[in-house]
This record gives C-alpha cells, structure tokens and sequence, in this order.
C-alpha cells in the first residue's frame, strides 16, 4: 500500500483519529465517584479558589498543552481551515504525549482575525499549562503571539517559529564550530522572509550573530530599504531591510558564511554554494524538497560544505520534534509564566552539546548503523535519541528558575534523576 492508503487506513481505525481520553483516578466504587466529582469535588475547587496556583495541584493544568491552529498554514498544503487541520494538531498530540509524556487538547479555531483569536485563547488559560500555536499563516501569526503572551501568564510558543529557529540554532553552534568560524564575523544569507524566516534570524541574534551581517530574500530578492519605504515588507520582516539598491539571492550568496533556506524548493544552485565563502554553512529547510538538493550542495566544491535539511534520509535533519516536547516538559515543570529568550538559548546549547557527546549503540542501531559522530555529517542528535530528554529538559527549567520565568523552584540535579528514571 501506499503512503496514503496507509494513512488513511491508519486514522479510521475504530477509535477513529489518533487520541482519546482516559482517568488517572480509581472510579470503581461511589466512593471513588464522589471524591472524583460531587460533592467531593468541591474541596479542590475552594483551595483553588483562595490560592489559584493550586490548580496545577489538583488539576491537569500542569500537564497540559493547547495546540491551537486556525488551518491558516498547515504543513505544506496551505490554508486548508480548521476542520482539514485536525489530523495534523491531534498528530502533534501524539509528539507531544510520545516524546515528553504531556497531555493536549487540539484546538482549531474558525477564526481569521488575530484579535478573535487572541480573545478566545486568552480565555482559555484556566484549561491549560501552556500554549503551542501551530500552522498559523504570516504575519498573523506574529500578532497572535504576540498578543498572547502579552495577555496570558502561562507559555505561549508558535512551534512553526521559534522550533525551526532552536534545532537550526543548535546545528549552526556546531557548524561554525566545524568550520572554525566565529558566530559574531558570520554572513548570514536568508532565502525566505517569512515566518519561521525572521524567528530564525532574531534567534541567531541571540546566538551571537551580527544583525548588520544578516542579509535577508523574499521572491522579490534582497529586502532593501527602498522597498520598505514603498510598502512591500511587513513590520516584522523590515528590520532586516538593507541599505543598497537591490539584489537577488545569488548576489546575497556571495561570501556568505551561511545559507539559511526557509522558502521553497530548488531555489539555490552550485554556482550560489561556490560563490560562497570557504567552508560554507548551507542549511536548505524547505519542505519536503529544500532550496538545494543534499548531494548537489555537497559536491559543488572542494571544500567541506555543512549541510542540513528538513529531510530524514540525509544527515543533520532539523526535526522540531528535537525541541517543542523538551522545551514545554521544562517549562511545565518549573510552572513557568512564559517560554523566553533565555530558555531557548539553554535548549539550543543543550542539544548542540549533545551532538558533541558519543552515541548509545541502540540509537546508531535505530539509524541502520550509519556511524554517528560528531562531524559535518552529525551536527545535531537525532530525534529518537532518548537522551535529549534529560539534556534539553533540565537545561531549559533551569533557564526558566534563572530567568525569573519559574513559578516553582527546582533541584537540577534530582530533576534530572527523577527524568531519567
Ligand atoms: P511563510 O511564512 O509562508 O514564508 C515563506 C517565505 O518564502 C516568504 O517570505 C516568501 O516570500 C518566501 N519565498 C517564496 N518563494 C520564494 C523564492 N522563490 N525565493 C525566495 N523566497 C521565496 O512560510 P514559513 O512557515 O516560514 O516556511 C517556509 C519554508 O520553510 C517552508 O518550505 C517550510 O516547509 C520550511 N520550514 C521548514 C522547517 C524545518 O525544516 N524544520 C521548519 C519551518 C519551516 P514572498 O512573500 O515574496 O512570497
Ligand atoms: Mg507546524
């Protein structure tokens, strides 16, 4: 059968879709009934009401994420709305619960207007430890965070955004340590300005990479000034406007140390990757087919060419399952008010460190015994690398106590141990 059929056949097998509810409780006896709803039910509720954090005591709260979407964006089949978004929100239950053991309601939201949006998830705080936004188109999408986190004391975190800008962040601290570059003298060169595109940047910023030295392209080519001035950027993807004239990708390529692809398929060419400075960082993420091809990039010089894709049957895929289940595990768990810069430093050193480390015999087993090791062709874990959660998880709490984020203290040390347990 093919991919299709089988997925198909996958989702309506009875239960129909891929999650369902089930109690953690004793309800055999009416006793176990009354205490799980009335009239036991009402001491919970009044500690709650005099002391409202009490809720991550004695309700779901603390383990449960909303991934919302409104179908705006969703893989890569567009705006399909929010009913055609399900399989896909309930699939991101599924990492959610199978990598990091949190529970998630799936919302999709018929709503278009980031102000509806920011409205009805606000109110939904009481439900929910935190907030994974997913599939929302650009620029909305920059709105609809932003809002949030501004109105709500519990993590907010648009995955499409700030996953993409982690695992690649991770992978270029390793790359630029391959390479024997420096993070502060790196041109950067962006072929995409949307979404995951300016999350990356501004987060390679944070990295320690020069905002003057990160030149930005759309399908228009380089983001100038002038076109600022005449309308054709967005208030978000306008700080990376360039005072010249004009250029193309091909003349944003030339002596880049980096290639960031977050745009569409074959896009980029050798003569692009020659131009480039030596020992270039090339990381095409489109999906499913990335702005250069893995071989064409590979074999288009001398040189060694770092290279990442969003692709699993080439080495360095950059797979958001690396973070968003770690980064909410973390958070959660020191019941933070927010998932800030700070926090997603941590994960992204977290997880390049890891790549540095060797790797167990089950996971080279578990990738048909290609060798693993710390390298141009091994510069982020991969995904079914059980150790990523105690790495990525304990870094980020901690960011989280550190940063003033936690609402809850926590011992590292025996937080990792009761992980790894
Ligand atoms: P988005 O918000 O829609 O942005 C797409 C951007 O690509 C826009 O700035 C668009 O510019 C630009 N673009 C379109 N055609 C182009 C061309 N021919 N040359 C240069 N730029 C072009 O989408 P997104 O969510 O950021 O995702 C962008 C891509 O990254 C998708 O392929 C997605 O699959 C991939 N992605 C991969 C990962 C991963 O590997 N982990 C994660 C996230 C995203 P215009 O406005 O001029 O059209
Ligand atoms: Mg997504």
């Amino acid at each position: 059968m093919g991919l299709d059929e089988d997925s198909l056949d996958y989702h309506s097998q009875e239960p129909h879709g891929k999650i369902e509810i089930s109690t953690t409780k004793p309800t055999n006896t009416q006793r176990d009934l009354s205490l799980a709803y009335s009239p036991g039910v009402a001491a919970p509720c009044m500690e709650i009401y005099d002391n409202p954090d009490d809720a991550y005591t004695y309700t779901a709260k603390g383990n449960m994420v909303g991934v919302v979407s409104n179908g705006s964006a969703v893989l890569g089949l567009g705006d399909i709305g929010a009913q055609a978004s399900k399989p896909v929100m309930e699939g991101k239950g599924v990492l959610f619960k199978r990598f990091a053991d949190i529970d998630v309601f799936d919302i999709e939201l018929d709503q278009e207007d980031p102000e509806d949006i920011i409205r009805t998830v606000t109110a939904m705080e009481p439900t929910f430890g935190g907030i994974n936004l997913e599939d929302i188109s650009a620029p909305e999408c920059f709105a609809i965070e932003e809002g949030l986190r501004e109105s709500m004391s519990i993590p907010v975190f648009h995955d499409d955004q700030h996953g993409t800008a982690i695992i690649s962040g991770a992978a270029l601290v390793n790359a630029v340590d391959l390479a024997g570059k420096e993070m502060g003298d790196l041109r950067v060169t962006f072929s995409g300005a949307g979404a995951s595109a300016i999350a990356t940047a501004n987060f390679y910023i944070s990295l320690g990479v020069d905002p003057d030295n990160i030149t930005m392209c759309d399908s228009s080519g380089i983001l100038t000034q002038q076109r600022a001035e005449n309308g054709e950027l967005n208030e978000y993807n306008r700080e990376f406007a360039r005072d010249i004239e004009e250029g193309s990708l091909a003349d944003a390529l030339e002596d880049a140390d980096v290639f960031v692809g977050l745009s569409v398929a074959d896009v980029a060419d050798q003569d692009m990757i020659r131009s480039m400075n030596e020992n270039p960082i090339v990381f095409a993420m489109a999906n499913p087919d990335p702005e250069i091809g893995y071989e064409e990039a590979k074999t288009a010089r001398d040189d060694t060419v770092i290279m990442a894709t969003g692709r699993s049957d080439y080495p360095n895929q950059v797979n958001n399952v690396l973070g968003f289940p770690f980064i909410f595990r973390g958070a959660l768990d020191v019941r933070a008010s927010e998932i800030n810069e700070e926090m997603k430093v941590a994960a992204a050193r977290a997880l390049a460190e890891l790549a540095r480390e060797d790797v167990p015999d089950a996971v080279v087993k578990a990738y048909g015994d290609q060798p693993l090791q710390y390298g141009s062709e091994y510069i982020i874990p991969k995904p079914v690398d059980p150790r990523v959660l105690f790495e990525v998880t304990p870094a980020v709490a901690e960011a989280a106590v550190e940063s003033g984020a936690a609402r809850s203290d926590i011992d590292v040390e025996a937080y990792t141990e009761e992980l790894e347990a």
